[in-house]
């Protein structure tokens, strides 16, 4: 199999795997107990802490959510009523994951005002952090930007976004989903108040994800009980998958210029078939979106799924329904139907590019019409 959808979700390291089975066995207690076998599970909680803390080079706290889903919706409406004389206004891109474009829909219902700057077009010298950064005023309550856009890859400079914004208007929070960032890209252009990570997207345990906190940042919690994690994301921590989180940020290798060879190698080597179009620009290395003019998404992904070659229908974020985000980068609606988006692991090679190019050119003699 030649699996090129790690943007969607990864296969989990056989390091990660062990790391949760062995917790299973030998150190599943509840890390609220009181007695060994819970101070051990509680050892693993904070171990865990440790080792994304250091991924991240940031001080603060991390808290322990079901997914990136969970860590955004918990700081974009456990934040407003945390500082609500802030402000109204929040401030955002045009190309957010639904995890965080749709609890904004809600806060715009609920009356907050939602300012969605759109990325610059390839090769336009519009400085974009500058303009999210010029959008922000008193009112501004909150930030929230992605740091790579899970379609394109588009990278955002965060820090450069999280410094200015700081000198703009001190009092407004900034919340960063850095799932498709964390791991693979150096954390120099990351820096928030608020940071969403996902395990599943670093060949780490689906269901588990962080919150990062900055020290001083505040928010009331989206879950009400037992007041684990100080109260502030009630539930018996899964533990088990915490360990595999924690595990799968240590085996993460350094991929940067592995990445950028795939990349270059992926685009040479489409450049070579007629009418393929590279959708991505700005992007992080490990995703490449393109275009295959005259053959749909679907068709050919399920042609390359013959072969075993699994990418994603660039344009759809859940089954059968296109985004719109392709749109915000210029991709015209005729394009982002022939849109395909692979994404790479540590584990892919040269030879899996070459047959995934040779796949596309056999599945356009086939349908392109
Ligand atoms: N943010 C981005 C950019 C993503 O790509 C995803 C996953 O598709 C998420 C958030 C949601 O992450 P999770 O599946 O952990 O809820």
């Amino acid at each position: 199999m030649i699996y090129l959808d790690n943007s969607a979700t990864t296969m989990p390291f056989d390091s990660v795997i062990e790391a949760v089975a062995a917790n299973m066995r030998k150190n599943s207690g509840n890390a609220s107990s009181l007695h060994k076998v819970g101070i051990e599970a509680e050892k693993v909680v904070k171990a865990a802490k440790q080792t994304i803390l250091a991924a991240l080079k940031a001080e603060g706290d991390i808290f322990f959510t079901s997914g990136a889903t969970e860590s955004s919706n918990t700081v974009l409406f456990g934040v407003p009523k945390t500082y609500r004389h802030n402000g109204k206004r929040m401030v955002t891109t045009s190309f957010e994951h639904p995890s965080v474009e749709n609890p904004l829909r809600e806060l715009e219902k609920a009356g907050y005002e939602v300012v969605r700057v759109k990325p610059p077009r390839r090769g336009e010298s519009r400085d974009f952090e500058q303009q999210i950064i010029d959008a922000v005023d008193e009112n501004t309550l909150l930030v929230s930007v992605m740091w790579v856009n899970n379609e394109t890859g588009f990278v955002t400079d965060t820090a450069k976004i999280y410094k200015a914004v700081k000198r703009r208007n001190p009092k407004t929070i900034i919340h960063v989903d850095a799932v498709q960032g964390f791991c693979k890209l150096p954390v120099k252009s990351l820096a928030a108040d608020f940071i969403s990570l996902s395990a599943h997207k670093i060949h780490g345990p689906k269901g588990v994800g962080a919150l990062y906190r900055a020290p001083g940042a505040r928010f009331e919690p989206l879950l009400y009980g037992g007041g684990q994690q100080a109260g502030l994301r009630s539930g018996t921590e899964p533990v088990d998958i915490i360990a595999g989180f924690a595990e799968a940020v240590r085996s993460y290798p350094d991929c940067g210029e592995k990445y950028e060879t795939l990349n270059d190698r992926l685009i040479n080597r489409l450049s070579e078939l007629d009418d393929v179009i590279i959708n991505s620009y700005g992007n992080a290395k490990n995703i490449l979106n393109f275009s295959v003019r005259g053959v749909r998404s679907e068709i050919m992904l399920h042609f390359l799924e013959e072969r075993e070659i699994y990418v994603s229908s660039g344009s759809a974020c859940s089954r059968g329904k296109t985004s719109g985000v392709l749109a915000q980068f210029g991709v015209s609606d005729k394009d982002a139907d022939c849109a395909i988006r692979a994404s790479f692991s540590p584990f892919t090679a040269d030879s899996d590019i070459d047959s995934l190019v040779q796949g596309i050119s056999d599945g356009i003699k086939r349908f392109r019409r």
